[in-house]
């Protein structure tokens, strides 16, 4: 039975991480689940901890898993690194010679994604929006396996996130098969969520041929298929006013165009302005703080993917 290795990646200034490794010695797919990428997100951090070292019987390929991929940003409860507020999300493919973030980057990708089949990044909402329980994937052309759609399509997710473009940047960029998690992750740490993560990547192993035996039931969630929103951050739909944003829908809620999405308010609670969906789909974000900027994304919703 192969064994798992635990081996610690060091970069400049004492930072690094640790990567669990178990190679079944066997042809297969090389499979790659990155943990703790925002520091604030501990659904993803869990699920990771509990793969690594996990008795997973494998037959086939091999499995890295690193369960917190950004240290210090965990070590601080941020979303960013602290040393320079790099989003780690947004700096690949990184530079050896850049900032910290962009060096942790650099050697993600020219040391851990090297070789990767599919990288399974495990991210939920965090502190700043809300998102329902969603898979997410990339479909630019790059994956010519289709991996990453077969895995989507078995994690067990509530919707299933087609993306047609791949923003720079993006730490999905490392391997031409790729697919992150989301998950309303704006209140405390949901070990329902944390389960639902660890089943899901039990269930992509299994679909690719990797497990001897099934470690997780089929999910009995029908999942729904949407399009579109390239990146949550920049599609939503913006204010026209600064105030305090009032939510007046839920992440995950089926709407039709028109209805009402939110509002901005004064400081007095008067309606400044009405968010309203600007087209028929589901709430896949929204700002989860109040105080909002003019001009700022408060609300996105993606599309039936009819494909
Ligand atoms: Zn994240």
């Amino acid at each position: 039975m192969a064994e798992w290795t635990r081996t610690r990646v060091g970069l400049p200034g004492g930072r690094g991480f640790d990567r669990w490794f178990l190679d079944s010695g066997k042809p297969g797919y090389r499979v790659v689940i990155f943990g703790g990428v925002h520091g604030d997100e501990t659904e993803g951090v869990i699920a990771a901890n509990r793969l690594a070292g996990m008795a997973l019987g494998l037959k086939a390929g091999s499995v890295t898993v690193l369960p917190i991929v950004n240290e210090e940003a965990y070590g601080a409860d941020t979303r960013l690194t602290p040393a320079d507020g790099g989003n780690l999300a947004r700096a690949f493919p990184g530079r050896a010679d850049g900032t910290p973030t962009e060096q942790l980057a650099f050697a993600l990708t020219s040391d851990v994604l090297v070789g990767c089949d599919l990288l399974i990044d495990l991210h939920t909402s965090g502190r700043t929006l809300d998102i329902p329980f969603t898979i997410g994937y990339i479909d630019d052309g790059r994956d010519k396996k289709g991996l990453s759609e077969r895995a989507a399509k078995v994690f067990g997710a509530d919707f299933i996130w087609r993306h047609p473009i791949r923003p720079p940047g993006r730490t999905l960029n490392g391997a031409d098969a790729a697919i992150y998690t989301e998950a309303p992750g704006a209140g405390p740490t949901s070990l329902e969520n944390a389960g639902n993560f660890t089943d899901g990547v039990l269930r992509v192993l299994d679909e690719l041929g990797l497990l001897e035996k099934p470690l997780a039931t089929c999910s009995t969630r029908i999942s729904q298929r949407i399009v579109g929103g390239n990146n949550v951050e920049l599609d939503p739909m913006a204010t026209k006013h600064e105030g305090l944003f009032i939510h007046r829908s839920r992440q995950g809620q089926k709407v039709a165009k028109g209805d009402l999405l939110g509002l901005v308010v004064n400081l007095k609670g008067e309606t400044l302005e009405e968010i309203r969906a600007d087209r028929d789909g589901w709430v896949v974000s929204l700002k989860y703080r109040p105080q909002v900027r003019k001009g700022e994304p408060v609300a996105g919703l993606a599309v039936a993917d009819e494909r």
